[in-house]
């Protein structure tokens, strides 16, 4: 049995992630998760909110209640959508818990011994009535460029050019408003990251070339050795070595909501008042949920200790990260620069699967400007299965995809209700009206169910590679090619034709295509499991065995077995529907 540690990049706290959100990180995840449970293999998916910052300071400011509550508020909201998405985290933890504390502070102590970390001082501008420092993007101000009065202390949206905030003509707080503002000296840790570049750099080509070997070799009979997509090398690569190469990063921040900047247990003198700043503690709290797992669980230290420390346990784990393209520098280059620097055997990540964007009908999806559509509202339209079938089978992965609601009611119309839920729905009906309600005996296999079993073999091997591989998409086809050959297989063997000459022969079709209603619920677990479980519970058995042997897994039910017809698996999306949801979610979000 492996073990395999999963990890999605955690959203932020400010509000409901849109679906665009969910197939970049959690929601492929969550298909990889659910399917190495069901190769038997032991699992265990982490992902939590990220607290942190200055943006959650402000949508609870913006909510009228205290930052604390507002996260634990959004934490449970957050929460119960991923549930409802069938989202099967373990644990989803809070960046903001004891246990981030703590490590993160464990973790800048150990940089700082190590000489890892310099102080650096700083002019950050203050403001009186707002009681606080500034961070540049909370600075309005004229553009001295373009004359545009919105401009931002990091860059002018309208011209583009990059500012600082003492380059902005009448600069005011974005918060209050306020002209209030001083400039004043300010200390800062940064982490030392250019003294790593090497150190990462190695990591990075070992990856690599193992990486080369295995495209010459072909062959990925230890998973920990599959290819990294290019898009992940790439994009740490050009952080590593264009320009300057890789930059010192400050891991510190004027704020008050936030981990205290300690060293350690021990103060950090210079640096009171200060906490570390979010980049740095939100990927630690991948590490930290285990922590909060395992409290939750009444578990020991060392039960998640096992998953993360090489030294007590984690050697023979395999890590896989999942993220969108905006976060690889962040997983390629900071945390393993602060797990490495460290100099302590934790865990570090063995595979990183990033994905390109999803867009929106002819544009973004925006958090910001409530663009698109958001997981709650998919969630008041139809199940979520019908979601993750669609986003699952179009994740971005070699490119960027686009949502379109044609295509969504297409992929719908076709792939679940036309071939899978009517491939369902045609084999237990007739049986019912033949045999009734128990799966019928007689009958021998033919030539035309041996092809079936061998051609369902290929396939079902072939959806495995793809699996372990993490080709979503081809997995996606793969599948749906297992639900094609099953309905090609009723319209040829028709044992509604055959039934009048030979009741024996359609009880032999009748049995397998029952058979196959099981072998699809296992098989289609990882992308529709509400579906799945209500397949296994109309054909009455709670075996989820994997088929290894597709002949075997092909007569679990025995003939006599009762099952029940389902109620229809999948409704078709009208075109009135459809019309109607494009409508209402072209604007904006309010
Ligand atoms: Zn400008």
């Amino acid at each position: 049995m492996a073990r395999i540690l999963i990890t999605s990049a955690i959203p932020y706290i400010n509000g409901i992630k849109h679906l665009g959100n969910l197939i970049g990180s959690q929601l492929p995840a969550d298909l990889y998760a659910r399917y190495q449970r069901g190769r038997g293999n032991e699992v265990m998916f982490l992902c939590a909110t990220d607290e942190h910052g200055t943006p959650a300071e402000l949508a609870a400011a913006k909510a009228g209640k205290p930052v604390a509550d507002y996260c634990a508020e959004m934490h449970g909201v957050q929460a119960d959508i991923a549930q409802r998405f069938g989202l099967s985290f373990d644990h989803f933890g809070r960046s903001s818990s004891a246990q981030n504390k703590a490590l993160t502070q464990h973790f800048a102590g150990k940089l700082e011994d190590a000489g890892l970390i310099r102080e650096v001082s700083e002019k950050q501008v203050y403001s009186h009535a707002d009681g606080r420092f500034l961070p540049d993007r909370y600075i309005e101000g004229t553009c001295p460029n373009c004359g545009y009065d919105r401009a931002r202390g990091d860059q002018c949206e309208n011209c583009t050019k990059q500012l600082d905030p003492t380059d902005l003509i009448e600069p005011r707080s974005a918060i209050s408003g306020s002209t209030d503002l001083e400039v004043r000296e300010t200390k800062h840790l940064y982490l030392r990251q250019s003294a790593m570049k090497n150190q990462l750099g190695e990591w990075i080509s070992d990856i690599e070339e193992r990486s080369v070997y295995n495209k010459l070799a072909d062959n990925y009979s230890d998973p920990k050795e599959i290819p990294w997509p290019l898009l992940t090398t790439s994009i740490a690569k050009k952080w590593l070595y264009d320009g300057d190469g890789l930059q010192d990063r400050g891991i510190t921040r004027d704020l008050d909501w936030g981990v205290p900047v300690r060293k350690g247990d021990q103060d950090w003198p210079g640096m009171e008042g200060k906490v570390f700043y979010v980049w740095f503690d939100a990927p630690i709290e991948y590490i930290a949920c285990a922590g909060e797992w395992a409290e939750a669980n009444g578990k020991t230290d060392a039960d998640w200790q096992r998953w993360w420390r090489t030294d007590k346990g984690a050697d023979d784990v395999r890590y896989v990260q999942f993220m969108g393209k905006d976060n690889v520098p962040f997983h390629t280059l900071s945390f393993p620069a602060t797990i490495l620097g460290s100099g302590e055997p934790w865990k570090l990540v063995d595979y990183i699967k990033s994905f390109n964007y999803l867009n929106y009908d002819g544009g973004q999806f925006s958090t910001s400007q409530g663009r698109g559509v958001f997981m709650d509202q998919a969630l008041d339209i139809l199940p979520a299965d019908y979601w993750r079938w669609w986003l699952l089978s179009h994740a971005p992965e070699s490119s960027d995809s686009e949502f379109t609601w044609e295509n969504f009611q297409q992929s719908v119309n076709k792939d679940l209700a036309d071939v899978l839920g009517n491939f369902v729905s045609r084999i237990t009906k007739f049986c019912r009206s033949k045999f009734g309600e128990a799966v019928p005996q007689g009958g021998t296999y033919g030539d035309r169910e041996q092809a079936l079993i061998e051609e369902l073999t290929r396939r079902v091997r072939a959806y495995e590679g793809f699996m372990e591989a993490m080709e979503v998409r081809k997995s996606a086809q793969e599948l749906r090619a297992i639900w094609v050959a099953g309905n090609e297989y009723l319209q040829s063997a028709a044992p509604w034709s055959t039934f009048k000459e030979d009741p024996e022969q359609a009880a032999v079709q009748v049995r397998l295509g029952l058979n196959l209603i099981r072998l699809y619920a296992v098989l289609s677990a990882p992308f529709i499991p509400e579906t799945s479980a209500r397949m296994l519970s109309a054909m009455n058995t709670l075996d989820t065995a994997w088929p290894d042997d597709v002949a075997a897994a092909l007569s679990a039910l025995p003939a006599g077995h009762d099952f029940a017809v389902p109620d229809v698996l999948f409704a078709k999306i009208t075109d009135e529907q459809r019309e109607d949801w494009q409508d209402r979610f072209a604007g904006v979000r309010t």
